[in-house]
C-alpha cells in the first residue's frame, strides 16, 4: 500500500460537482434562543475564516494543532477553498456537536476529498460564560463500525461509475453516522433500514441522523463522473482504452486509511462492456453475458478502500502456487514477462513462507496501469499495481532492493490502528533484506540497511514523524520501520523474531498491541518499553561516547531509546574483545577488566540505527 498523500498542486479550471444537502434545518431540536444564536454566530465566524486567508484569525477560532497546520499549508500553497454547509447536530446544556465542512479546489476530486478531510468533520463546541467556542474534534469512526459492503457497480469506460452500496453498520455514537465519500458523488438515494433518512453531504463527508444500534442497513446509490484529466491521473482517470479508481479517490464510503473500524467484508458485483477487462483489488471471477462482462469479487479478510482498473487490451493469465492464485492483468508486451513474474513470485513466496509461515490471503493480482510510468507503483488490497511496464524485480546495485518481493511480502500483514505503516511498509521493507540475502548472500544485508539509513536522512523524517503516528504514510515507516525489525532480529535473535512474526500473522489480530504481546511471549520479557521507545520517538538515537581509562561512557543526547550496542575493543596486548551493552537509560558505562583499552569501534557490524552527537 502506497498512499500518495503529498498532493501535487495544479491550477486549472475546476468543475465543482453539485453539493447535495437533503435537509434544511438542523438535526437537533435546537430552539433559537440567545445562546443558540451565539453558537450559530460562532459557526458563521469559522465558516468565514476558513474561506479567507488569515491563519491568525482562523487559529483563534479553531485551536486544534492538526487543523491549524493544515490551514497554514493551504494558505501557503494558495489553494482555492470554499466553506461548505455547517450543521448543528445536537446541543445539550453547555456543549454541542457541529458538522463543519470546507473543500479545496485544486485538481482531482479524490485528492480534494482526501485533503479536505483534514478539516471537514465533526467538532465539539462548548459554552463558557455564555459564549460558544470550538473545543475539540470528534473522530467520525470512534464508536461506529462499517462491517459489510455489498457493492453493485456499473462502469461506463471514459465516463462514469454508478454504485449501489449496501452497508451493514454498527452505530454507537450520539452524533449518528458519518463516512467519507468523493465530494462530487451525485447521491440518488439513501435509506437507513429501508426508510429515507435525514442526511448532509458536503466536502466529502456524508452525515446521517441515526439512532444507536448494531447491524443497521444503509443503502447508498450514487454516480460519479470520473475525471479524464491527462495531467493528473494519480487518484483516478477514466480514459477510453483504460482507466482506474484508486482507493484514495473515495469512490466508495469508508472512514480513513488507518481506522480499525472500517475493516469490512466486501462482496462486489461489477458490470462493464465486454470489450473491457476489469480488475478489482480483490480475488475475483468473471463471466460474459450478452454485451457485458460481469466480475464478482469477495474479500478473504476484512479490508477497506478498494481500487478498480479496466483496460481494453489486457490479457488475463492465471498461475497457481500452493493455495495462491497469481493473476496477471496486462497487455501482451508487458515487461517483465509474465512467466518471469511468476518465477519471482514463487521464489519470494517460498523464502518468506520458510521464515514466517503462510500469508493471509490466497490471491495476488498484478495489474498494469497504462496511465502510469514504468515501475511497481503501489499495493491495493490483494493487487500490486504496475505502471505501463513493471521494473526490476530484484537488484543489488546501485542500492539493493527487492522491489517486487516487497509487494509480495505485503500479503503477510494487514494491520490497523497506531503504527499501521510500521507493520505494513516497515515489515515489507525488512522482508526485502531476507529476499536479497537469499539471492546475493548475507553480506548484502549490511549494505541494504546502510542505504535504508541514507533514505531515512534523505527523506528528512528525523524530528518530524514517528512510526506510531504515521497514519498518512509519510514515508518514515519504510526505512526506520525496517530498521526496527532489523534491530529486533538482533535483540531477540532471528529465529525468535520469525516465531513471533509467524504467531502474530496467524493470530488474526494485527494490532500493534498484539505484535508487542507476541514479541514479549518469545522474548519472555515485556517488550513494550523497548518497542515504544522506537515507535513513539520522532528521532533516532543520538549518541555521545567518551572514553576514560578502561571505561567507555555512552550518553543518549536526544530521546531515550532502548537497544543493544556492540563494541569491538582492541586491547594494548593486541587482543580483541567484543562487548554488548544493553542501553536502558540515558547514560551507561561499559567497564573493561580484561586488559587496557587501546582503541574501540562502536557498532562494528552496523546493527544499530543511530547518529553521533
Ligand atoms: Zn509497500
Amino acid at each position: 500500500m502506497t498512499l500518495n498523500f503529498r498532493i501535487s498542486i495544479q491550477f486549472y479550471p475546476i468543475f465543482l460537482g453539485i453539493i447535495l444537502t437533503a435537509t434544511t434545518g438542523s438535526f437537533a431540536q435546537h430552539k433559537a434562543n440567545s445562546n443558540g444564536n451565539s453558537l450559530k454566530q460562532s459557526i458563521a465566524l469559522i465558516d468565514s475564516a476558513f474561506q479567507h486567508n488569515n491563519a491568525e484569525d482562523f487559529n483563534k477560532l479553531v485551536p486544534i494543532k492538526g487543523v491549524k497546520d493544515f490551514y497554514a499549508s493551504v494558505v501557503e500553497e494558495k489553494i482555492k477553498k470554499l466553506s461548505g454547509k455547517s450543521k448543528i447536530i445536537l446541543v445539550s446544556k453547555d456543549s454541542a456537536l457541529v458538522f463543519l465542512s470546507g473543500i479545496l479546489l485544486y485538481g482531482n476530486s479524490g485528492d480534494e476529498t482526501n485533503y479536505a478531510a483534514n478539516y471537514t468533520g465533526i467538532y465539539k463546541f462548548e459554552r463558557v460564560a455564555g459564549s460558544w467556542s470550538l473545543k475539540s474534534r470528534i473522530e467520525i469512526d470512534r464508536l461506529n463500525q462499517i462491517k459489510k459492503h455489498r457493492l453493485g457497480i456499473n462502469i461506463i469506460p471514459g465516463k462514469s461509475i454508478t454504485v449501489k452500496d449496501t452497508l451493514t453498520i454498527d452505530i454507537n455514537d450520539s452524533y449518528g453516522f458519518a463516512t467519507r465519500l468523493n465530494h462530487t458523488a451525485k447521491l440518488k438515494k439513501l435509506t437507513l433500514n429501508g426508510a429515507e433518512t435525514e442526511f448532509s453531504f458536503d466536502a466529502g463527508l456524508l452525515l446521517l441522523k441515526a439512532r444507536r444500534k448494531n447491524g443497521q442497513t444503509l443503502i447508498l446509490e450514487y454516480s460519479i463522473n470520473v475525471e479524464r484529466e491527462e495531467t493528473d491521473k494519480n487518484s483516478a482517470y477514466f480514459g477510453d482504452a483504460y482507466g482506474h479508481l484508486r482507493n484514495q479517490y473515495f469512490w466508495h464510503p469508508f472512514f480513513s486509511f488507518s481506522s480499525p473500524n472500517d475493516r469490512a467484508d466486501f462482496s462486489l458485483y461489477c458490470t462493464i462492456p465486454k470489450a473491457y477487462y476489469l480488475a478489482t483489488s480483490l480475488h475475483q471471477k468473471e463471466t460474459v453475458i450478452g454485451g457485458s462482462r460481469i466480475v464478482e469479487a469477495k474479500s478473504g479478510n476484512p479490508t477497506f478502500g478498494l481500487s478498480i482498473y479496466y483496460d481494453k487490451d489486457w490479457e488475463v493469465n492465471t498461475f497457481r502456487k500452493d493455495h495462491i492464485d497469481l493473476v496477471v492483468y496486462a497487455t501482451k508486451d508487458f515487461l517483465p514477462e509474465k512467466r518471469a513474474l511468476y518465477a519471482e513470485f514463487s521464489k519470494s513466496y517460498d523464502t518468506l513462507q520458510k521464515h514466517f509461515g503462510k500469508p493471509i490471503g490466497n490471491y495476488l493480482g498484478i495489474v498494469q496501469d497504462r496511465s502510469n510510468t514504468d515501475g511497481w507503483k503501489n499495493r491495493s488490497n490483494s493487487i500490486v499495481v504496475a505502471g505501463l511496464k513493471g521494473s526490476t524485480l530484484i537488484t543489488d546495485k546501485p542500492n539493493p532492493r527487492a522491489t517486487f518481493g516487497h509487494e509480495v511480502a505485503h500479503g503477510w500483514t494487514n494491520p490497523t490502528g497506531p503504527a499501521t505503516n510500521f507493520l505494513t511498509e516497515g515489515w515489507a521493507t525488512y522482508a526485502e533484506s531476507i529476499l536479497l540475502a537469499s539471492v546475493y548472500g548475507d553480506s548484502i544485508i549490511t549494505t541494504f540497511f546502510k542505504s535504508q539509513k541514507q533514505n531515512y536522512f534523505n527523506g528528512k523524517f528525523n524530528g518530524k514523524s514517528s512510526l506510531w503516528e504515521d497514519y498518512s504514510n509519510s514515508g518514515v515507516s519504510y526505512a526506520k520501520g525496517a530498521w526496527l525489525f532489523y534491530i529486533l532480529s538482533h535483540q531477540l535473535g532471528k529465529k525468535h523474531l520469525s516465531t513471533a512474526m509467524t504467531n502474530f500473522i496467524q493470530s488474526g489480530d494485527q494490532s500493534i498491541k498484539s505484535f508487542t504481546s507476541h514479541l514479549s511471549a518469545v522474548a519472555q520479557s515485556d517488550m513494550k518499553p523497548f518497542l515504544n521507545s522506537w515507535l513513539k520517538s520522532k528521532e533516532i538515537p543520538v549518541l555521545e561516547i567518551l572514553q576514560s581509562g578502561n571505561s567507555i561512557k555512552i550518553l543518549q543526547a536526544g530521546d531515550l531509546f532502548l537497544f543493544p550496542l556492540e563494541f569491538n575493543i582492541r586491547l594494548k596486548d593486541g587482543t580483541y574483545l567484543t562487548k554488548t551493552i544493553n542501553m536502558q537509560t540515558k547514560e551507561q558505562t561499559l567497564t573493561i577488566s580484561e586488559g587496557v583499552i587501546e582503541s574501540f569501534i562502536v557498532d562494528p557490524g552496523s546493527k544499530l540505527l543511530f547518529t553521533m552527537k
